[in-house]
């Protein structure tokens, strides 16, 4: 794994340095579901510090074994509104933040720990039906609701385009978010909103993470790629 990681960690340096980025710019999220615990471990031993976990349940099952650990726990899955209390109390980032309602929960539920949760909002580029995420013409709207909850924070994008085995064929997905974050900090500006900031863009997996920070990538959530295929 150690390999592996490194491998990554250089075709990470590599793709930035192709298009004058700083590679530090760019943090690799580890994608930790259904991978168990003391691989975890032995991923933070190999300079992994941020893992992705998707389902709640899994998460809290291995938060607990894996107390101490130095790294940074961040949620990628679909958050369910009566989840929120548990991802608040784990994680340090939420990229998948897909509704208002979802954000106020967050926010009553962060309160209550005097918390403030850093979130992305996660956005549905390719208008797909059965995906979740904000779509893009909407985006400001959410931004307007957000600014009211003082317990989250938006860091962000995110996006999951669909899955295709050439990357080219996604890289559209990932310039229109890129275009869309410059929107956005356009208007934030404009607007004096200070408390909402678009530094952060969740886009790229394994097969296409290089593509993702051609785009402008900051978080390239990798699974496969370090863990082998999940069964
Ligand atoms: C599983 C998952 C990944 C990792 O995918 P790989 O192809 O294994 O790198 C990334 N993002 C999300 C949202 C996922 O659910």
């Amino acid at each position: 794994m150690k390999q592996k990681i490194s491998e990554i960690m250089n075709r990470v340096s590599e793709a930035a340095s192709s298009c004058s980025r700083k590679p530090e710019k760019i943090r690799i999220v580890a994608v930790t579901k259904t991978v168990p615990a003391e691989k975890i471990r032995e991923a933070a031993a190999s300079g992994i510090s941020v893992i992705g976990e998707s389902y709640i349940q899994e998460a809290r099952n291995k938060y607990d074994l894996l107390y101490g650990t130095p790294v940074s726990w961040h949620f990628i899955g679909h958050l369910q509104t009566n989840k929120a209390k548990y991802a608040i109390k784990m994680f340090d980032l939420i990229h998948s933040v897909d509704s208002v309602k979802l954000a106020e929960e967050l926010d009553i539920q962060a309160k209550k720990i005097n918390k403030v949760q850093n979130i992305l909002i996660q956005v549905n580029i390719g208008r797909e039906e059965t995906k979740s995420g904000i779509n893009e013409e909407d985006v400001p709207d959410f931004i307007k609701e957000a600014v009211r909850f003082q317990n989250i924070s938006v860091k962000g994008l995110m996006v999951i385009p669909p899955f295709f085995d050439d990357p080219e064929i996604v890289r559209p997905y990932f310039s229109s978010l890129f275009r869309l974050q410059g929107k956005l900090r356009n208007s934030l500006a404009s607007d004096g909103i200070k408390n909402v900031s678009m530094g952060e863009l969740s886009m790229g997996m394994s097969g296409d993470f290089e593509v993702a920070i051609e785009e402008g990538s900051t978080l390239v959530r990798i699974g496969t790629a370090i863990f082998g295929e999940r069964k």
